[in-house]
Protein backbone atom coordinates (compact mmCIF):
# COMPACT_ATOMS: atom_id res chain seq x y z
CA UNK A 1 0.00 0.00 0.00
CA UNK A 2 1.32 3.53 -1.07
CA UNK A 3 -1.03 5.71 0.46
CA UNK A 4 2.29 7.31 1.80
CA UNK A 5 3.91 8.12 -1.05
CA UNK A 6 1.59 9.26 -3.37
CA UNK A 7 0.23 11.66 -0.95
CA UNK A 8 4.38 12.92 -0.75
CA UNK A 9 4.24 13.12 -4.72
CA UNK A 10 0.88 15.26 -4.55
CA UNK A 11 2.60 17.68 -1.67
CA UNK A 12 5.96 18.32 -3.97
CA UNK A 13 3.58 18.54 -7.11
CA UNK A 14 1.69 21.01 -5.24
CA UNK A 15 4.67 22.80 -4.17
CA UNK A 16 6.09 22.69 -7.87
CA UNK A 17 3.25 24.25 -9.25
CA UNK A 18 3.36 27.36 -6.58
CA UNK A 19 -0.27 25.64 -5.44
CA UNK A 20 -1.18 25.67 -1.64
CA UNK A 21 -0.77 22.52 0.03
CA UNK A 22 -3.74 20.29 0.63
CA UNK A 23 -5.20 22.17 -2.02
CA UNK A 24 -5.52 18.97 -4.21
CA UNK A 25 -8.03 16.39 -3.23
CA UNK A 26 -6.79 12.82 -3.50
CA UNK A 27 -9.25 10.49 -4.83
CA UNK A 28 -8.54 6.92 -4.00
CA UNK A 29 -10.12 4.80 -6.38
CA UNK A 30 -10.64 1.25 -4.86
CA UNK A 31 -12.67 -0.51 -8.05
CA UNK A 32 -11.88 -4.24 -8.07
CA UNK A 33 -8.66 -3.93 -5.25
CA UNK A 34 -9.54 -6.71 -3.05
CA UNK A 35 -10.97 -5.68 0.55
CA UNK A 36 -7.39 -6.17 2.40
CA UNK A 37 -6.47 -3.24 0.04
CA UNK A 38 -9.09 -1.04 0.61
CA UNK A 39 -9.31 -1.73 4.24
CA UNK A 40 -6.19 -1.02 4.78
CA UNK A 41 -6.05 2.26 3.02
CA UNK A 42 -8.93 3.11 5.51
CA UNK A 43 -7.07 2.23 8.28
CA UNK A 44 -3.96 4.58 7.36
CA UNK A 45 -6.80 7.64 7.51
CA UNK A 46 -7.88 7.89 3.34
CA UNK A 47 -11.55 8.81 3.48
CA UNK A 48 -12.27 10.12 -0.50
CA UNK A 49 -12.38 7.27 -2.50
CA UNK A 50 -14.04 6.66 -6.10
CA UNK A 51 -15.78 3.94 -7.38
CA UNK A 52 -16.79 3.43 -11.06
CA UNK A 53 -19.38 1.20 -10.63
CA UNK A 54 -22.59 1.13 -8.54
CA UNK A 55 -23.33 -2.07 -8.16
CA UNK A 56 -19.47 -2.38 -6.74
CA UNK A 57 -20.12 0.27 -4.85
CA UNK A 58 -22.92 -0.69 -3.07
CA UNK A 59 -21.28 -3.66 -2.33
CA UNK A 60 -17.99 -2.43 -1.00
CA UNK A 61 -19.15 0.84 0.22
CA UNK A 62 -22.68 0.14 1.75
CA UNK A 63 -21.93 -1.24 4.48
CA UNK A 64 -19.20 1.34 5.66
CA UNK A 65 -21.69 4.13 4.67
CA UNK A 66 -21.61 5.34 8.38
CA UNK A 67 -17.45 5.46 8.16
CA UNK A 68 -16.65 9.12 10.15
CA UNK A 69 -15.71 11.20 6.97
CA UNK A 70 -16.80 9.16 4.21
CA UNK A 71 -16.88 11.00 0.78
CA UNK A 72 -17.75 8.47 -2.26
CA UNK A 73 -17.42 9.52 -5.92
CA UNK A 74 -18.68 8.23 -8.99
CA UNK A 75 -15.63 8.35 -12.05
CA UNK A 76 -17.49 5.78 -14.03
CA UNK A 77 -20.67 5.65 -16.43
CA UNK A 78 -24.23 6.10 -14.38
CA UNK A 79 -27.32 4.53 -15.96
CA UNK A 80 -29.96 6.77 -15.99
CA UNK A 81 -32.42 3.65 -13.98
CA UNK A 82 -28.95 3.61 -11.48
CA UNK A 83 -29.84 7.14 -10.60
CA UNK A 84 -31.66 7.17 -7.58
CA UNK A 85 -29.27 4.19 -6.12
CA UNK A 86 -26.52 6.85 -6.54
CA UNK A 87 -27.86 9.23 -5.07
CA UNK A 88 -28.00 6.96 -1.79
CA UNK A 89 -24.55 6.02 -1.95
CA UNK A 90 -22.37 8.95 -3.55
CA UNK A 91 -21.78 12.17 -2.19
CA UNK A 92 -20.14 13.23 -5.93
CA UNK A 93 -21.22 12.57 -9.40
CA UNK A 94 -18.21 13.33 -11.45
CA UNK A 95 -19.35 11.46 -14.87
CA UNK A 96 -22.51 13.74 -15.73
CA UNK A 97 -21.88 12.84 -19.63
CA UNK A 98 -25.50 13.52 -21.45
CA UNK A 99 -28.53 15.02 -21.25
CA UNK A 100 -30.76 12.38 -20.64
CA UNK A 101 -28.50 11.78 -17.37
CA UNK A 102 -28.82 15.88 -16.13
CA UNK A 103 -32.52 15.33 -17.15
CA UNK A 104 -32.91 12.03 -14.95
CA UNK A 105 -30.58 14.17 -12.40
CA UNK A 106 -32.43 17.17 -12.53
CA UNK A 107 -35.71 15.18 -11.89
CA UNK A 108 -34.34 12.68 -8.78
CA UNK A 109 -33.03 16.26 -7.09
CA UNK A 110 -36.57 17.59 -6.87
CA UNK A 111 -37.75 14.40 -5.63
CA UNK A 112 -34.98 13.61 -2.97
CA UNK A 113 -35.01 17.89 -1.92
CA UNK A 114 -30.88 17.29 -2.24
CA UNK A 115 -28.22 16.49 -5.07
CA UNK A 116 -25.09 14.73 -4.77
CA UNK A 117 -21.86 17.70 -6.24
CA UNK A 118 -21.49 17.29 -10.04
CA UNK A 119 -18.84 17.06 -12.51
CA UNK A 120 -19.30 17.15 -16.44
CA UNK A 121 -17.26 14.91 -17.83
CA UNK A 122 -15.23 16.41 -21.25
CA UNK A 123 -14.53 13.83 -24.07
CA UNK A 124 -11.15 15.97 -24.19
CA UNK A 125 -9.75 13.58 -26.74
CA UNK A 126 -13.39 12.95 -28.90
CA UNK A 127 -13.10 9.31 -28.56
CA UNK A 128 -15.40 7.50 -30.19
CA UNK A 129 -15.57 4.54 -27.49
CA UNK A 130 -15.56 6.88 -24.65
CA UNK A 131 -18.09 8.70 -22.78
CA UNK A 132 -18.59 12.41 -22.14
CA UNK A 133 -19.72 15.74 -23.54
CA UNK A 134 -17.50 16.97 -26.95
CA UNK A 135 -15.36 20.08 -25.93
CA UNK A 136 -17.07 22.16 -28.91
CA UNK A 137 -20.64 21.47 -27.09
CA UNK A 138 -19.54 21.61 -23.78
CA UNK A 139 -20.91 25.15 -23.07
CA UNK A 140 -24.02 24.75 -24.69
CA UNK A 141 -24.38 21.94 -21.91
CA UNK A 142 -23.85 23.43 -18.77
CA UNK A 143 -26.02 25.84 -19.73
CA UNK A 144 -28.41 23.26 -20.00
CA UNK A 145 -27.67 22.44 -16.59
CA UNK A 146 -28.13 25.67 -15.18
CA UNK A 147 -31.31 25.77 -16.80
CA UNK A 148 -32.47 23.08 -14.92
CA UNK A 149 -31.31 24.17 -11.57
CA UNK A 150 -28.17 21.62 -11.06
CA UNK A 151 -25.19 22.97 -9.86
CA UNK A 152 -22.33 22.01 -11.58
CA UNK A 153 -18.58 22.61 -9.38
CA UNK A 154 -16.55 21.01 -12.31
CA UNK A 155 -15.25 18.86 -15.19
CA UNK A 156 -13.75 15.63 -15.28
CA UNK A 157 -11.56 14.14 -18.27
CA UNK A 158 -9.93 10.99 -18.94
CA UNK A 159 -7.07 12.00 -21.27
CA UNK A 160 -6.89 9.18 -24.39
CA UNK A 161 -4.10 6.75 -24.01
CA UNK A 162 -1.76 7.20 -26.38
CA UNK A 163 -1.68 10.93 -25.94
CA UNK A 164 0.35 13.17 -23.90
CA UNK A 165 -2.07 14.21 -21.56
CA UNK A 166 -0.79 17.83 -21.00
CA UNK A 167 -3.16 19.24 -23.61
CA UNK A 168 -6.29 17.42 -22.70
CA UNK A 169 -5.48 18.93 -19.27
CA UNK A 170 -4.81 22.48 -20.48
CA UNK A 171 -8.03 22.31 -22.76
CA UNK A 172 -9.98 21.01 -19.51
CA UNK A 173 -8.94 24.00 -17.49
CA UNK A 174 -9.54 26.52 -20.30
CA UNK A 175 -13.68 25.16 -20.54
CA UNK A 176 -13.90 25.41 -16.89
CA UNK A 177 -12.32 28.72 -16.62
CA UNK A 178 -14.51 30.00 -20.04
CA UNK A 179 -17.92 28.87 -17.93
CA UNK A 180 -16.40 29.97 -13.84
CA UNK A 181 -16.36 26.23 -12.67
CA UNK A 182 -13.74 26.32 -10.41
CA UNK A 183 -13.36 22.08 -10.26
CA UNK A 184 -11.13 20.37 -12.29
CA UNK A 185 -11.07 16.14 -11.87
CA UNK A 186 -8.00 15.26 -13.86
CA UNK A 187 -5.06 13.07 -13.25
CA UNK A 188 -4.58 9.39 -12.75
CA UNK A 189 -1.77 7.36 -11.76
CA UNK A 190 0.28 8.00 -13.95
CA UNK A 191 -0.02 11.66 -14.97
CA UNK A 192 -1.42 13.07 -11.23
CA UNK A 193 1.61 15.48 -11.68
CA UNK A 194 1.38 16.76 -14.82
CA UNK A 195 -2.38 17.05 -13.88
CA UNK A 196 -1.40 19.10 -10.52
CA UNK A 197 0.83 21.51 -12.72
CA UNK A 198 -2.15 22.31 -15.22
CA UNK A 199 -4.85 23.25 -12.09
CA UNK A 200 -6.17 20.23 -10.95
CA UNK A 201 -8.66 20.39 -8.07
CA UNK A 202 -8.90 16.79 -7.71
CA UNK A 203 -6.63 13.61 -8.79
CA UNK A 204 -8.17 9.80 -9.17
CA UNK A 205 -5.26 7.72 -8.18
CA UNK A 206 -6.03 4.16 -8.11
CA UNK A 207 -3.34 1.27 -8.73
CA UNK A 208 0.13 3.49 -7.34
CA UNK A 209 -2.02 3.35 -4.03
CA UNK A 210 -3.41 -0.02 -3.86
CA UNK A 211 -1.21 -2.10 -6.72
CA UNK A 212 -2.30 -3.41 -10.15
CA UNK A 213 -5.68 -4.31 -10.34
CA UNK A 214 -6.51 -7.67 -11.27
CA UNK A 215 -8.86 -6.68 -14.61
CA UNK A 216 -10.85 -3.75 -15.09
C1 LIG B 1 -9.68 3.46 -12.90
C2 LIG B 1 -9.85 4.92 -13.01
C3 LIG B 1 -8.90 5.80 -12.42
C4 LIG B 1 -7.66 5.32 -11.70
O1 LIG B 1 -6.73 4.81 -12.59
P1 LIG B 1 -5.23 4.44 -12.12
O2 LIG B 1 -4.46 4.46 -13.39
O3 LIG B 1 -5.29 3.11 -11.47
O4 LIG B 1 -4.81 5.51 -11.18
C5 LIG B 1 -9.13 7.16 -12.54
N1 LIG B 1 -10.23 7.65 -13.18
C6 LIG B 1 -11.15 6.85 -13.73
C7 LIG B 1 -12.32 7.44 -14.42
C8 LIG B 1 -10.99 5.46 -13.67
O5 LIG B 1 -11.93 4.68 -14.24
Amino acid sequence: MSLDSVKRQLAEAEAKAGRAPGSVTLVAVSKVQPEDRVQAVIDAGQRIFGENRVQEAETRWGPRRDLEGLELHLIGPLQTNKVNKAFELFDVIQSVDRPKLARKIADAAQSAGRCPRLFVQVNTGEEPQKAGIAPADTDAFLADCRAMDLTVEGLMCIPPVEESPAMHFALLAKLAERNGLAGLSMGMSSDFETAVEFGATHVRVGSAIFGERAYD
